[in-house]
């Protein structure tokens, strides 16, 4: 078959089974099998292809038509400027995190690319201390230690395997000397911290557990609960972060959260109802995304 009868049978296929976007899919996951740029597989529609790659090429097909997401079956998501490994046992970066990331990089001095919002600020010290909760595959702690020089990260999750997959992350752009990795349940009351933090980064699970049915056979079937569900509301994370903030935080030290599309406005009631002054982020499509919170 030539690389032009895969791509048309895969799209076929892949749209039978509703996945989105199914020529695009199909073209993305032969470029990743052949290690060639889209382009490339595009410009030659008649290059013959050998069985091997046939045989692999269905194989992901039809893992990708089943819902797997993509990112799953290459190993690899796109997150700012890196790429990090992750698997089932973490939740795929998501674009909406990296406001939650540029966030925490303008609060440490930084001014991201087309980051225009009104956000606190830190101030200027040799180094900084933060705290990321529920780090999942690290890409937080990674992008945030890996952007600022001076930043020490603790970076705390309740599974180890995902925490195995953050650190590959830490290696792979070799921050790993700058992050320490806690395995630890952020809702155990008995978890003591024995640092204060100056910045508090958190994408805490939130999906209220009666929504879970609804969601996205790709979210629902292949990404972990664990990093999904939040409880009858989806905020119990929030409630505890809350809760812990003036113990967790240094004297003027930052929060930053990232909450499903509804929440900004309880969220940030729960932190201005413990004395925070707060602001509400919105993404570029309008919705609240990050709650940043600071002691008035
Ligand atoms: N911090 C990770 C992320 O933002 C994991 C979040 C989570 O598992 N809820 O992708």
């Amino acid at each position: 078959m030539t690389l032009g009868d895969l791509l048309n049978r895969a799209s076929e296929y892949l749209s039978e089974r509703n996945v989105e976007d199914p020529s695009l899919e199909a073209g993305l996951l032969l470029s990743w099998l052949l290690k060639k740029d889209i382009s490339y597989i595009y410009a030659n529609p008649d290059m013959a292809s050998d069985p091997e790659t046939e045989k692999a090429y269905l194989s992901i097909v039809e893992r990708r038509g089943r819902h797997e997401p993509f990112a799953y079956i290459t190993g690899e998501c796109g997150f700012l400027d890196y790429t990090f490994i992750v698997d089932q046992s973490v939740l795929i970066p998501r674009g909406d995190t990296e406001l939650l990331a540029q966030s925490a990089l303008f609060a440490l001095g930084h001014n991201p690319v087309f980051f225009n919002h009104n956000m606190f600020r830190l101030k200027k010290k040799d180094s900084f201390r933060v705290l990321d909760i529920g780090t999942g595959s690290g890409c937080l702690a990674v992008s945030i230690a890996k952007g600022h020089k001076s930043v020490f990260v603790d970076a705390v999750d309740i599974s180890e395997e995902a925490l195995n997959i953050a650190q590959k992350n830490a290696k792979r752009y070799e921050v790993e000397d700058r992050i320490s990795f806690i395995n630890a349940d952020f809702l155990d009351k008995s978890l003591n911290f024995s640092a204060t933090y100056d910045l508090i980064v958190s994408n805490p699970p939130y999906i209220p557990l009666k929504e879970i049915p609804f969601l996205m056979k790709s979210v629902k079937d292949y990404e972990p609960h664990l990093a999904l569900a939040a409880g009858e509301d989806g905020l119990i994370f929030y409630r505890e972060i809350a809760n812990r903030a003036s113990s967790l935080l240094a004297g003027s030290g930052i929060i930053l959260v990232e909450c499903g599309y509804n929440q900004g406005h309880e969220i940030s009631n729960l932190f201005s109802d413990k004395g925070f002054e707060t602001l509400l982020l919105k993404d570029l499509s309008g919705i609240s995304r990050v709650v940043a919170a600071t002691k008035k």
